[in-house]
């Protein structure tokens, strides 16, 4: 069976950085690049926080940068799938979706966190023409537009806040007769002349020729359901983000949502010698530059981790 000293699992700002620096420091990386090669700034349009880039950088090309920097450096890239692992002793061991198997001395897990979508079909349609997951991201796009955000908790409520200092008006669709985000949150929502809260409401589905121009919403009420359109021309999810640690839960620790637990600063995991970096073990801030920083954290600590095995 193959044994490398080094394995990253995930390819996005988190995984290309652990390797660039794992590689300066002669580890001979393995990185295996996952469901979705280059993660979640793939699907994004233009990046315009990440630090280097004035003019900004469409997300697909950023990772693409970082990709060739990792490979540039001796990464040895492979596409496929980490399905299951045991990390119940060093080495530790890793299948993949072809069948193969591997052993490693250390491993970085930095295979991210997928935003939730409420599952129409819609959805992937309109995706980056109108709907996203991220206000961070994308809200740059729809300065003094109108906007919905769907959910009713602290990302839902942070993200409507966010949009309300660029677009002309935000909903925020809520399906509960209440906000579950903290009561800060709550205040600046409810605050906001920018900002209406949609009760009881759910969205059916969205339209718009060629792009975003509506939403079909339902709202519950004590007479019965009324259904009607709303013009918009952004849509943003924010009901949510899964991490992609399970088939890690058996081994290292994770909170209640499923973020790998790491030790304040620094990105240890439960186990020895694996390490968590991006966001994956990430619940609050969820920003490529985060997670790059984090990726290196976690290289330089498995780089100091190995040195202490030998
Ligand atoms: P939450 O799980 O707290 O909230 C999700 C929201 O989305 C809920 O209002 C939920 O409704 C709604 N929702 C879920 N599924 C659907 C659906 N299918 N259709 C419509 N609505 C849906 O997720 P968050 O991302 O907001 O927060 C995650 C954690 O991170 C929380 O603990 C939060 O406090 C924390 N956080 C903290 C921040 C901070 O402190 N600055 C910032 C952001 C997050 P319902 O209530 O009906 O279930």
């Amino acid at each position: 069976m193959e044994h490398v000293q080094i394995l990253i699992i995930g390819s996005g700002p988190a995984g290309y950085t652990a390797a660039v620096y794992a590689c300066r420091a002669n580890l001979k990386p393995v990185l295996y690049e996952g469901i979705q090669p280059g993660g979640q700034l793939t699907t994004t349009t233009s990046v315009e926080n990440y630090p280097g880039f004035p003019q900004g950088i469409e997300g697909y090309d950023l990772m693409e940068e970082m990709r060739k920097q990792a490979e540039a450096f001796g990464t040895d890239m492979r596409s496929g799938i980490a399905v299951k692992t045991d990390l119940s002793q060093a080495p530790y061991r890793v299948w993949f979706d072809d069948g193969s198997e591997m052993t490693a001395d250390a491993i970085i897990i930095a295979t991210g966190a997928t935003a939730k979508y409420l599952g129409l079909e819609d959805e992937t349609k309109y995706n980056g023409i109108g709907v996203s997951a991220c206000a961070t991201c994308d809200g740059f796009f729809y300065r003094k537009k109108t906007v919905a955000v769907v959910g009713g908790g602290d990302t839902a409520c942070e993200e409507a806040h966010y949009l309300s200092h660029l677009a002309d008006q935000v909903y925020l669709i809520v399906r509960k007769p209440f906000l579950r985000a903290s009561k800060i949150m709550q205040d600046r929502v409810l605050n906001s002349d920018k900002i209406k809260v949609l009760f009881q409401t759910e969205t059916e589905g969205l339209f718009g020729e060629g792009h975003l121009e509506g939403a079909h919403l339902v709202e519950h009420t004590a007479e019965g359901d009324r259904r009607y359109d709303l013009a918009i021309d952004g849509f943003f999810l924010a009901i949510g983000h899964q991490p992609n640690s399970g088939i890690f839960k058996p081994w290292v620790e994770t909170d209640e949502t499923g973020y790998i637990k790491t030790q304040g600063e620094r990105p240890l995991t439960s186990v020895p010698g694996v390490f968590a970096a991006g966001d994956v073990a990430d619940p609050l801030y969820r920003q490529a530059i985060i997670a790059a920083g984090s990726g290196a954290k976690a290289a330089i600590e498995a780089e100091r981790y190995l040195a202490s095995l030998k």
